[in-house]
């Protein structure tokens, strides 16, 4: 991977002085918050051919203009590199554009309503997709529930003509209505799968809710009746929940995006894209499968890095050793204390993970794997520890949020880097306690300042759609870990400013080997940038989340301009 890398840096050095001859944008008046620790702040950016050509004092760099050069004023506002989304997922993000957006219900009613009013505008027998419900975050807890989930009693009756298939915030859970079980072939008889659960009444009846791995039987139904569409009208589908998923990021600040776990047909979709020169945003996928598929498959890929002139890359295989904590599915060293009769999932097997990790020396790939629970994050970094053999591959625990705390030294120690979701803890804080009681969530959940005090290399992001994939919102929550009901969740273990901007942009860039061209602003990196109406160093921290981006360019061009 080094060879490979320098090689490319030399390339790219070579080519500087063309550089020269290109038209130049001169950005002046603005407060520039660099990330660069030889020059933290700046009041001008000189950009050439979408890369930053000067920076520094506004007289140094305007000593560069000439008769063709641009120069745009920002009016005093502040400007920062350009968010680099560690960890989200872009059709995902897209389609939920698309479907029902369940995050906003406020309780299971909401949730029934909002499907029987779909079902009125939806031919009979289309599927109702929906995603982001919670039943951890309703006012109302509804009257027939099995472990704290709903069943599909109402939803049945809301839609008994239309497949219902409506994803968990989390993502690691669902609930399906009467049509898509018979679709799908389920019954009170159906075993639960390897790694998942159908959940049963206490008369052994299916409740609608599918748990990890179960998930599958519900939605390889939906997937043949969308194999079903014509080619055309599928490829039309997802060109456009990408280009809304991508006008989404750049409207919130986001250069750059992290995509955790890609199927063949969306990269050779945004690969198609970033031909078309029709990339809004830098995209550096992880590629998702099991082994033998990937070794099929990765060939194809293997020199897809800064495709489109910068724009994509395939850099990860992404892989999960359990689920989530909302739904039980995070796996623990000791049994969850609001439901002793489960310690959560192990996902993919040791011996399929330990697979996937000689994919990823193979290829040349990192590899990110998603850990949660305790159990979870310590079997990964034994596995790391095994196959790395002391190398630094910048390798990524994809969330760690619960750690044992004998474990939160090793993150450094094996050079892992640790890719976490600032605004998962402020979601989550209602039922972590709950679910890890409190000991366990004090010394081991999303311990942010451990990690970062310890020398690893903490990133940051939204995992959206499972959150807005607001970088300010998550900030926000990096920095003050208050809960919008006002309560603080173990407040020592928050970043500085400078930490989470930091864990935003620079940080970002190097868990993805891309700190030599993104992260801050400096001679030679991409002129990615966004421009807010305040003052992320000085705003009061409660304000963080609603300040707003003002312009968000990429490669020196404005993309996003707020109305
Ligand atoms: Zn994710």
């Amino acid at each position: 991977m080094n060879r490979i890398r320098l090689s490319f840096l030399f390339l790219w050095a070579a080519a500087v002085p063309l550089w020269a001859q290109a038209p130049q944008t001169i950005y002046t008046n603005g407060r520039f918050y660099t990330v660069d620790e030889k020059q933290p702040w700046a009041e001008a950016v000189a950009v050439r051919d979408g890369r930053i050509s000067a920076v520094g004092k506004a007289a140094e760099v305007l000593a560069s203009k000439s008769e063709t050069t641009r120069v745009v004023d920002l009016g005093g506002k502040f400007v920062m590199p350009g968010f680099v989304e560690g960890h989200a997922h872009l059709r995902n993000l897209g389609e939920a554009q698309l479907n029902l957006k369940l995050g906003s219900a406020r309780n299971w009613d909401e949730v029934v309503a909002m499907v029987a009013k779909a079902a009125k505008e939806t031919p009979e027998g289309q599927w109702i997709i929906g995603r982001g419900w919670h039943q951890e975050k309703w006012d109302i807890i509804p009257a027939d529930t099995v472990r704290g989930f709903p069943t599909h009693a109402l939803l049945s009756k809301a839609a008994p003509k239309h497949p219902v298939w409506l994803t968990h915030a989390s993502g690691h859970a669902a609930i399906a209505n009467q049509k898509a079980m018979a679709l799908a072939g389920v019954t009170d008889q159906s075993a639960n799968p390897e790694g998942g659960e159908i959940l049963r009444d206490t008369q052994g009846r299916v409740t609608g809710i599918f748990n990890e791995t179960a998930e599958g039987l519900i939605s390889a139904a939906y997937a043949k009746s969308q194999a079903a569409l014509s080619a055309d009208a599928r490829r039309q589908q997802l060109r456009k929940a990408l280009r809304l998923a991508m006008m989404e990021c750049l409207s919130k600040g986001i250069t750059s995006f992290q995509d955790a776990g890609v199927d063949w047909e969306t990269l050779d979709q945004v690969k198609t894209f970033a031909e078309e020169g029709k990339l809004g945003l830098r995209l550096w996928m992880m590629a998702f499968g099991d082994a033998a598929s990937l070794r099929q498959r990765l060939p194809e890929y293997r020199n897809l890095r800064q495709a489109g002139n910068g724009f994509l890359t395939l850099g990860g295989i992404k892989a999960y050793s359990d689920g989530a904590l909302g739904s039980r599915g995070a796996w623990l060293l000791k049994p969850y204390s609001d439901d002793p009769s489960t310690s959560g999932h192990n996902v993919t097997s040791l011996d399929d993970l330990a697979a996937l990790a000689d994919v990823a020396l193979e290829f040349e790939l990192q590899l990110c794997v998603h850990a949660i629970g305790d159990r979870g994050n310590r079997e990964v970094l034994n596995l790391f520890e095994r196959k790395l053999k002391g190398r630094d591959l910048r390798w990524r625990i994809e969330h760690a949020q619960h750690l044992n705390p004998q474990d939160i030294p090793r993150f450094a120690q094996l050079k892992v880097i640790a890719s976490m979701q600032g605004v998962h803890c402020t979601s989550d804080a209602p039922f972590v306690i709950k679910r890890l009681g409190e000991q366990r969530a004090k010394h081991g959940a999303y311990v942010w300042r451990s990690l970062w005090e310890s020398g690893a290399i903490v990133s940051n992001g939204t995992d959206a759609p499972v959150e807005d994939v607001s970088p300010l919102a998550s900030l926000q929550s990096t920095v003050t870990r208050v809960s919008r009901d006002g309560s603080a969740f173990f407040p020592d273990q928050a970043l500085t400013r400078a930490q989470a901007i930091r864990s935003y942009t620079l940080n970002a860039a190097y868990a993805a080997y891309e700190e030599p061209f993104k992260g801050s602003l400096a001679v030679g990196k991409f002129a990615d940038m966004v421009v807010l109406d305040g003052d992320l160093t000085q705003v009061a921290a409660e304000k963080i989340g609603q300040t707003r981006v003002l312009q968000t360019i990429v490669a020196g061009e404005v993309r996003y301009r707020a109305p």
